[in-house]
């Protein structure tokens, strides 16, 4: 049976020991043994699980190629990650987002040479257009259980996973409960909703904040907001992007301290992500990258080109415990998605794993016991 030898991530009050793996033809976990050798072998932590990225290596989940979806698992697999969640932004329903949904489910059937394409990601278009931020205004639209139902079906197979929307907008809150009854999580994002009114996006089923900070109501004393309402509410779930720049790296460790259990690890990444700076698109809008932050022409943010495996070594940089990082990077979003057989390295779950060399830059990546990346 295969194996390897390395320092292992296995349970968060050890942090790294000296272990051996050994999985077997299906690709499941059969032991984990500790073995003498302390500085011997690779780094080996749980692959990485993104639920919100948009494109990389010059692909974008929204483009009409389909074989886009393939090119992005393998970009990705380069970067640790082993399952990831297309995400799309904001645009008609008919043809657009209806088509990202076919292609994707369709592509998916014949399986990803890279990371796992897990399902569908609806940035949009029930947002909020005064937080908008690089979502296209012309393509939002009201929220309604039949517009709900024209999107996405009736979703029998769980395919769209996630959609980020705003509770405040009129109608919302039927739509939440709506999506919630046909297995789609419900994150709050895009949105000036009140603290209250996030309560009862909550009460109606929504479990996570899209982009924790950005794009959302802010905290004050009186009214704390969207931001509040993450801090304080122990069943919400924050993605947060650790690239520096969405959000400031001081407050990024505040997070960790106080709802490190809580925090999802996403990169919001977009086509230019793992490649030279220029002029690229999102979703077909043209935006311009420099010195690692991807902006529309009006200079807002439009999403960014952060790979998981640099969230990572910043997070190490600005001395965010290990075991935190890896709870966000991989076990957190892998309970949020309802995926129980994936996240840690234990017996029984999949063989997914990201070797690392001591300067924490990615070896090889290993889906289901296979090297679906190797630099060795
Ligand atoms: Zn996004």
């Amino acid at each position: 049976m295969p194996s390897l030898r390395g320092r292992m991530f296995l349970h968060p009050e050890n942090g790294l020991v000296p272990a051996e793996i050994t999985w077997g033809d299906g690709g499941r976990i059969e032991r984990i043994e500790p073995t003498l050798a302390a500085n011997a072998g690779p780094v080996v932590l749980p692959g990485f699980i993104d639920e919100h990225v948009h494109g990389i290596g010059g692909m974008d989940v929204m483009d009409e190629d389909p074989g886009r979806f393939a090119n992005m698992s393998q970009a990705l697999a380069h970067h640790g990650v082993t399952g990831f969640v297309a995400t799309t932004i904001t645009a008609p329903i008919d043809p657009d987002l209806k088509r990202v949904i076919d292609q994707s489910r369709t592509t998916t059937r014949d399986g990803m040479p890279g990371a796992s394409l897990l399902g569908i990601h609806l940035e949009g278009p029930f947002i909020d257009p005064t937080f908008k931020g690089a979502q296209p205004e012309s393509s939002i639209i009201a929220p309604t259980v039949e517009r709900a139902r024209e999107l996405i079906g009736d979703n029998s197979d769980g395919w769209v996973r996630l959609i980020t929307m705003a509770p405040n907008m009129p109608g919302a809150i039927d739509v939440v409960r709506w999506m919630v009854s046909h297995r789609v999580a419900v994150n709050i994002g895009h949105s000036a909703a009140t603290w209250d009114i996030g309560r009862e996006a909550l009460a109606a089923g929504a479990t996570g904040l899209t982009h924790f900070f950005n794009a959302m109501t802010p905290l004050k004393h009186r009214e704390p907001g969207l931001v509040g309402l993450g801090l304080m509410s122990a069943q919400l779930w924050c993605e947060l992007i650790t690239d520096g720049i969405h959000v400031r790296p001081e407050v990024v460790r505040y997070v960790f301290q106080t709802m490190g259990n809580r925090v999802l690890l996403i990169t919001d990444a977009m086509a230019a992500a793992a490649m030279p700076d220029g002029d690229y698109r999102l979703g077909g809008w043209p935006v311009r990258v420099s010195s690692g932050s991807a902006r529309l022409t009006d200079g807002t943010l439009a999403g960014s080109v952060l790979t998981l495996d640099q969230a990572l070594r910043n997070l190490l940089r600005w001395e965010v415990p290990l075991s935190a990082i890896v709870a966000a990077i991989s076990q957190n979003p892998a309970t949020r998605l309802g995926l129980l057989d994936r996240g840690r390295l234990a017996p029984g779950l999949r063989a997914d794993m990201v070797l690392l060399d001591n300067d924490w830059q990615v070896q090889a990546t290993l889906r289901d016991g296979v090297a679906i990346y190797d630099a060795r």
